[in-house]
């Protein structure tokens, strides 16, 4: 039985402060592999406010090319419709029935996890990985989430990532303002944005 990492995103670029986070995840939880998986459309965008599902794909997997323990899953990018994290865990428990799922994610994701369509069944289909800042108090949060969990303290887990400052949202606006994005995500990532004439208007 392995134990499999996801980290969803939008990916909208990927960028340091994903990466950063699946290694550390991956380090401190013994995950044997970390599976990105793009979104399709998220709930909470809208179509024309997200880049092009291909694009976000192909420059996740430029982005983990060297990590031999990261791979990129296309089961949301090809999923019709919108994309909600409940099927996302269905697909990923069917494509992998004998592994322990761990989800990844942004710490004050979690706190919204519990506003996601069918909330209640995630923690019955993987363990949450929440990722904070150095210095987050965790034990507010951990309190918050045992209180709504109760009967599952012990799916809830947190990590420390010191990248946590970077966005894709100020990334897309350094794009727009012709402002640096190097050192923020991988070198070959800022060329297949440049070299596609990705966030140069409009949305932020
Ligand atoms: P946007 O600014 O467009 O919302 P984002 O940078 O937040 O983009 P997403 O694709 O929305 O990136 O995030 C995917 C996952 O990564 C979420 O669980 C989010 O909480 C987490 N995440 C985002 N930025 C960081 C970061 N700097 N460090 C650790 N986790 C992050
Ligand atoms: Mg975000």
């Amino acid at each position: 039985m392995a134990r499999l990492g996801i980290m969803g995103g939008t990916f909208d670029p990927i960028h340091y402060g994903h990466l950063m986070t699946a290694e550390e995840a991956r380090e401190r939880f013994g995950l044997d592999k970390v599976l990105f998986v793009p979104s399709g459309h998220p709930p909470h965008k809208k179509l024309t406010d997200v880049s092009d599902a291909e694009h976000r794909y192909l420059m996740t997997v430029l982005a983990t090319l060297s990590n031999p323990a990261f791979e990129v899953s296309r089961v949301d990018v090809d999923r019709e419709g919108i994309t909600y994290t409940v099927d996302t865990l269905r697909d990923l428990h069917r494509l992998y029935p004998d592994d322990e799922l761990y989800f990844i994610t942004g710490a004050d994701a979690v706190l919204e996890i519990i506003t996601w369509k069918d909330a209640h069944r995630l923690v019955e289909l993987c363990d949450f990985i929440a990722a904070t800042r150095p210095g987050y108090p965790i034990d507010a949060l951990e309190e918050k989430l045992g209180a709504l969990y109760t009967d599952c303290r012990e799916c809830f887990h947190f990590v420390e990532v010191p990248a946590l400052a970077i966005s894709s949202t100020d990334i897309r606006a350094r794009v727009r303002e012709g402002r640096p994005i190097r050192y923020l995500l991988p070198e070959s990532v800022v060329y297949y944005i440049e070299k596609n004439g990705l966030y140069l208007e409009g949305r932020k």
